[in-house]
C-alpha cells in the first residue's frame, strides 16, 4: 500500500518534471487493463492498406484517418522525423506536449536525451528515421489504451513497410511489446536482438530503456549505453 503510494508520487514528480500541465485524471494502468476488455470490439476500419504505395500516401491516409479518439483531442499528427532513406528506423511510443506542438517526435525533454544517446555513436537525425506507435498526443500524456494501440499498429507496420529498414530500435516498452507481439515488460526485452516479422520482411528489432524512464532512474542509464553498443555494432556488421 504505502509502496504503490510512494509509486504515484514518484509517477507524479517525473510527470512535473517532464512539463505536465495537465491532471491525469485516471489511473494509467487501469485504463490500460479496462481497454484489454474491448479487445474484441476493436475494428481497425481498415484492413486493406495496400493501396498506399508512398510515404506521401501514408501521411495523408493518417491525416485523414478519423477513427482513432485521440486524434480529436491532439493538435498535430506526429508522422516522422529524420531521413526516410536511412537504414535506421527508431520507433517511440506517441507524441508529448512539445511534439504536439511541434508536430515532430521526441523534440521535448526525452528526446533531448534520445539525441544524446544516439549522438554516442554518431546517430543523427539526418542519418535516422523516427517514428511513434502513436501519431496523436494521448492527453495528458497518459498511456496509450489497447485500443489506441491497435488501431494504430496497422500503420506503423505499413510505414516499416514503406521505408524498409535494415534495423529497427524499439523504444520503451509500448513499442517493444506492440512491435515484437510479446507480452513481457521492457526489462526482459532489453539488451538482445530480435527478429520483427511481417509478411516478407524479417528485420532485427533492438528494444532500449524509453528515455522518459531513463530520466525518472537515471541509474539505468548504463543499459542502454550497452544497448546502444549492440546496435552499433550490428551497424558496423551490416557495414562490412
Ligand atoms: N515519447 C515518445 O515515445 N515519443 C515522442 O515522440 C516523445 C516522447
Amino acid at each position: 500500500m504505502i509502496k504503490s503510494f510512494e509509486k504515484k508520487i514518484d509517477d507524479l514528480k517525473f510527470q512535473i518534471e517532464l512539463g505536465v500541465t495537465e491532471t491525469i485524471k485516471s489511473n494509467i494502468n487501469e485504463d490500460f487493463n479496462k481497454s484489454g476488455l474491448e479487445d474484441n470490439k476493436i475494428t481497425n476500419d481498415y484492413n486493406d492498406l495496400s493501396e498506399i504505395k508512398t510515404l506521401e500516401e501514408l501521411k495523408s491516409f493518417i491525416k485523414n484517418y478519423d477513427k482513432c479518439e485521440l486524434k480529436n483531442t491532439a493538435r498535430s499528427t506526429v508522422f516522422c522525423d529524420g531521413n526516410s532513406e536511412s537504414k535506421i528506423m527508431l520507433i517511440g511510443e506517441a507524441p508529448g506536449n512539445q511534439e504536439d506542438i511541434e508536430g515532430k517526435p521526441f523534440v521535448g525533454r526525452s528526446g533531448k536525451l534520445l539525441d544524446k544517446i544516439l549522438d554516442f555513436i554518431n546517430i543523427t537525425r539526418k542519418n535516422c528515421y523516427i517514428i511513434n506507435i502513436i501519431p496523436w498526443r494521448p492527453p495528458g500524456n497518459r498511456n496509450p489504451t489497447t485500443k489506441e494501440i491497435k488501431q494504430c499498429l496497422p500503420l506503423v507496420k505499413k510505414h516499416i513497410e514503406l521505408v524498409k529498414p535494415d534495423i529497427l530500435v524499439l523504444v520503451g516498452s509500448i513499442a517493444a511489446k506492440s512491435i515484437l507481439d510479446k507480452d513481457l515488460g521492457i526489462t526482459k526485452l532489453r539488451g538482445e536482438w530480435h527478429i520483427y516479422k511481417d509478411k516478407k520482411l524479417e528485420i532485427p528489432a533492438l528494444p532500449i530503456f524509453h528515455p522518459a524512464y531513463l530520466l525518472r532512474r537515471p541509474t539505468n542509464k548504463s543499459l542502454v549505453m550497452k544497448d546502444i553498443l549492440l546496435l552499433n555494432n550490428k551497424i558496423q556488421d551490416n557495414k562490412s
